[in-house]
């Protein structure tokens, strides 16, 4: 049965090829982004996958009026499995996509999918058959291999053994608040806790890496308010930007002396707080500022609450206040803390099993810095990973797609639809 799906998928390249060129054609760029939204891509699909023989689908349309149509719809297809009654596996690719960027640096229409073949990558090694354009790689792989698995099954008649769902998520690349996180809100029912969900949209070139887990991750801005003086009279101010410096400087060293330990899942594998963004203070040298405001960016090891943190950092904060006799204001843009997936996980297992089975490859699990979707469905309970074997080209100029990824990737797929 194997060698048949994979010889399906082997003889599907002119099939994928249409699909990726159907996709490209329909930019599905977020109204955050100065686009239309996903309505002209998910109607395409949706017909698309109709005549190909896989009917069972279900739209969720999150209403957003900046949107073409006024809304932002996602698309559910379903492959019903010997036994529905257990673990379903789900494999979630976004169809929106980001923006070309810069049109100079693209050697070709960033809507129009060019074949190319030869040529090496920038480490000298060489490049195989692919396809170039704007979402071919982000996220169109990972979505035209679940689609390629999904009818392998079908057209050679095979029952997969656990149900298929295979789901076309709209605003990845935005937050999601119109994608998966609305989804789940609003159809609480469509995942049950033990489903599985895999996330074929970030990887490396050898498909080693199993992302289970994220760091808990936020972002705050801190205003100081003092008291504006001449630069000769800082006895009659209150320096916002002398006391904004001191209070980066206690909680980076504070916070990462606090929440010090280290967690070989994840690279750097401690807890980081940095001190980003400044914003701008007076024009002059010769006054003391007011008002200061800086940001920081906080990537916070799971085992830490988010709420711990927040609680050092209000501590700090005060003595910074006492001690500069200025007040401290501030908002966290994102906030947002993340359950891993056990590594020991049977999604996790299988995954492993089927990319050593088709790439020859010994995978780990990892964790990466976090603010990916999979935080949506691990917060639920759901175990969910996010593999696949790319070059990582996304949001680039000149983006690809490796066709043999494509195909590799389809059957990784068909294996945990089989198992
Ligand atoms: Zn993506």
């Amino acid at each position: 049965m194997k060698g048949k799906i994979f010889s399906f998928i082997d003889n599907s390249v002119p099939l994928l090829i249409e699909l990726e060129t159907e996709l490209c054609k329909r930019p599905a760029i977020s109204p955050d982004a100065g686009g239309e939204g996903e309505l002209d891509k998910c109607v395409f699909l949706e017909g698309w996958l109709k005549a190909q023989g896989i009917t069972q689908l279900e739209r969720f349309d999150a209403p957003d009026e900046r949107a073409k149509g006024g809304v932002r719809p996602s698309l559910a297809a379903t492959i019903p499995g010997k036994n529905d009654a257990g673990p379903r596996l789900w494999i979630m690719s976004h169809i929106d996509v980001v923006p070309p960027g810069e049109a100079s640096l693209w050697k070709s229409d960033p809507w129009t999918v060019v074949q190319a073949d030869g040529g090496t990558r920038p480490d000298g090694s060489p490049l195989g058959p692919r396809l170039i354009g704007r979402g071919a790689e982000d996220n169109q792989q990972g979505l035209t291999s679940s689609v390629l698995a999904a009818l392998s099954l079908i057209k050679l008649g095979i029952t997969p053994s656990r149900t298929v769902k295979l789901l076309f998520a709209a605003d990845e690349e935005n937050g999601s608040a119109y994608g998966i996180a609305w989804i789940i809100k609003n159809k609480p029912e469509l995942f049950r806790k033990d489903d599985m969900v895999l996330i074929p949209d970030g990887g490396d070139r050898e498909g080693a890496g199993i992302e289970i887990a994220e760091k808990n991750l936020v972002w705050a801005r801190f205003v100081t308010h003092g008291l504006q003086a001449h630069g000769s009279r800082p006895d009659q101010g209150a320096n916002a930007h002398l006391a904004g410096a001191d209070l980066a400087v206690r909680l980076h060293y504070g916070l990462s002396e606090k929440f010090a330990d280290h967690d070989p899942l994840f690279e750097p594998d401690y807890s980081t707080f940095q001190p980003t963004k400044k914003e701008a203070n007076v024009p002059n040298i010769n006054t003391i500022p007011g008002e200061d405001v800086f940001c920081m960016d906080m990537r916070i090891l799971p085992r830490y609450p988010v709420k711990a943190v927040l609680t050092e950092i209000d501590r700090i904060k005060t003595e910074v206040e006492a001690k500069h006799k200025v007040t401290i204001t501030y908002t966290t843009p994102q906030c947002m803390e993340s359950k891993p997936t056990s590594a020991d996980a049977p999604l996790v297992k299988l995954l492993s099993q089927s990319a050593a089975e088709v790439y020859g490859v010994k995978t780990k699990p990892i964790g990466i810095g976090g603010g990916t979707v999979g935080a949506y469905l691990r917060n639920e309970g759901i175990d969910s990973a996010v593999w696949c074997r790319i070059d990582d080209t996304a949001h680039q100029p000149n983006e690809y797609a490796i066709i043999g990824n494509i195909l590799g990737d389809a059957k990784v797929m068909a294996l945990l639809m089989i198992d």
